[in-house]
């Protein structure tokens, strides 16, 4: 009940409702033993409860959806442009707000939060030009008098599945694109982040009223596994773009596929960094710690391993080292402060056990890996970012553990960086910081890095929305945002034109 909480809570309660309420939401609230939890890892405290969709909810949902695609689709694409530039709009205007509840759901620190949304604003930016750029080609046809060419349909309910730790902006890489394309959209956030979710659907829906069109092209399930399973596997839902672990895209993608659906999957990643005896070690060291420890580790694009030449390897950790010391950890809405807390306990146990497996496998933990407490916040998760020294890719250097963990090993020969840094069942993001040019062509190449980001003298993280972003192997092979990402959300048609007065037929054949 609200009397038990701490001042903390109490303080970060009545913040967020003051902000949902700043973006026009109302809060389904619920009985604590009949609905969700909400937690804010800033106390380490539940703050709310919110109503619990399960499967049936999930399923009218999806109804709604497809019966909206049914005009949806007919819209002209450059008018749905137009509600997605009022969204962004909206965004802007409400940026700051939906940006505290960001950092008082996931904990990110304001700048980020801030950053996050307007990773939002600016897919809305790109998501309208693409409503007046969607375009299929003609090709030549072999046979005269005829026309051969494709054309792009709207592809019908799409299906997002998020997960905490970018609460708002995965969900407007989906629903700008979709929206754009003609699709209509059922969300379902991670059931740790629950406030944003509405928050973010509430200007949104803002935009569609405004407009004229029905909200229920946008819908909203505040569920957990029940609703998300119940999604995945509705044959109604033509992409189930889906954002989460590893072990989520191996439950989820086999019944998508048996139900011959199409997934987009965005899972974990476990992305590392070269650093080559060129590199400009005061670039490297910041692109570094923004990489590794920002987030508190908890972006998939996260910087995860360093594979450092071993003729610089000492002065490379030393100034880690040093740079890591005075990494300002604590309450994320203070200015100055670069590391905020973990999600929730479970994570800051996770994060120990690997630190333990680490150093049962020889590692030698240089700096962090503790736990830290924060002034008025006894029950948070706040951690110490780590930087462990490896003899060698060991079992659980090679799997993701979402905290701010780096492992450091070394190379001799850039094709035995490059072999290290591909033996990992992850394919997200890498980088290579050198300022030789041969290195660097070498691990963009077809021989390099296997990755779906691979950059040069920048971290791992922070991508921008004009790219299309994903990763190959365990991440998933999905591509969100930018560059020809779109097609995905569409379907193409093939068409061919007879405007002559013949029928030939195609290959030369003769029938009859
Ligand atoms: P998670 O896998 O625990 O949950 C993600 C979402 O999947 C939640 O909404 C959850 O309810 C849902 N879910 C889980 N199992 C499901 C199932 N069987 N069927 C349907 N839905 C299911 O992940 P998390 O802890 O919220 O997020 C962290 C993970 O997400 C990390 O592995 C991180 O790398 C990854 N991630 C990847 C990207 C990317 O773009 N590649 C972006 C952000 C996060």
């Amino acid at each position: 009940s609200a009397q038990s909480l701490s001042p903390l809570s109490t303080e970060l309660r009545a913040a967020a409702l003051a902000a949902l309420e700043r973006l026009g939401a109302t809060v389904p609230e619920a009985a604590e033993d009949a609905g969700i939890a909400v937690h804010s890892p800033l106390s380490g405290e539940r703050i709310a409860t919110v109503r619990r969709d399960g499967a049936e909810e999930t399923r009218a949902a999806v109804g709604q959806a497809a019966e909206a695609f049914t005009t949806w689709r007919s819209v002209p694409a450059p008018a749905r442009g137009h509600v997605i530039k009022r969204f962004g709009e909206l965004l802007a205007e409400h940026k700051a707000d939906l940006a505290e509840l960001v950092t008082i759901e996931a904990g990110k620190i304001t700048s980020e939060a801030l950053g996050e949304v307007q990773e939002m604003i600016d897919i809305c930016d790109y998501a309208l030009g693409l409503s007046r750029s969607i375009s299929g080609r003609t090709v030549p046809s072999e046979r005269p008098g005829h026309r051969l060419m494709e054309t792009w349909h709207p592809l019908g309910v799409v299906g997002v599945i998020s997960a905490f730790n970018f609460p708002v902006a995965v969900w407007s890489w989906n629903t700008a694109v979709a929206l754009v394309c003609g699709d209509t959209v059922v969300w379902k956030p991670s059931e740790k982040t629950l406030l944003s979710a509405i928050g973010s659907a509430a200007l949104l829906d803002r935009a569609l009223v405004e407009a004229g069109y029905p909200s229920e092209i946008s819908r909203l399930v505040l569920g957990e596994l029940e609703a998300g399973e119940a999604l995945v596997a509705d044959e109604r839902v033509a992409l189930l773009s889906a954002t989460g672990s590893e072990r989520m895209g191996a439950a989820v993608a086999p019944v998508v596929a048996g139900r011959m659906g199409r997934y987009l999957l965005e899972l974990g990643g476990n992305n590392a960094a070269v650093i080559t005896p060129s590199a400009d070690l005061d670039l490297t060291t910041r692109g570094v710690v923004f990489s590794a420890a920002g987030t508190a580790g908890q972006r998939c694009t996260t910087l995860r391993r360093l594979i450092v030449h071993s003729s610089i390897v000492d002065d490379v950790v030393a100034r880690l080292v040093r740079a890591y010391e005075g990494l300002p950890i604590g309450d994320p809405r203070t200015d100055g402060t670069l590391v905020g807390p973990l999600v929730d306990a479970g994570s800051a146990e996770r994060m120990a056990r690997s630190l333990a497996e680490a150093r049962a496998d020889g590692g030698e933990v240089l700096v962090g890996g503790g736990e830290v407490t924060v002034d008025g916040a006894p029950e948070a998760t706040y951690v110490a970012p780590a930087i462990v020294r490896m003899p060698a890719q060991t079992a659980v250097v090679r799997r993701e553990t979402f905290a701010p963990v780096l492992y450091v090993m070394t190379y001799d020969e850039l094709d035995e960086a490059i072999a290290l840094h591909n033996d990992v069942p992850q394919g997200l993001s890498s980088s290579i910081f050198t300022l030789d040019a041969r290195e660097a062509e070498r691990f963009l190449s077809e021989a390099g890095s296997d990755c779906g980001i691979a950059n040069v003298n920048i971290g791992t993280s922070g991508a921008e929305i004009g790219g299309a972003f994903g990763g190959e192997k365990s991440t998933g092979g999905g591509r969100e945002s930018g560059s020809d990402a779109w097609k995905q959300y569409m379907r193409r048609a093939t068409n061919t034109i007879n405007y002559s007065t013949e029928l030939p037929l195609a290959q030369g054949v003769n029938f009859g």
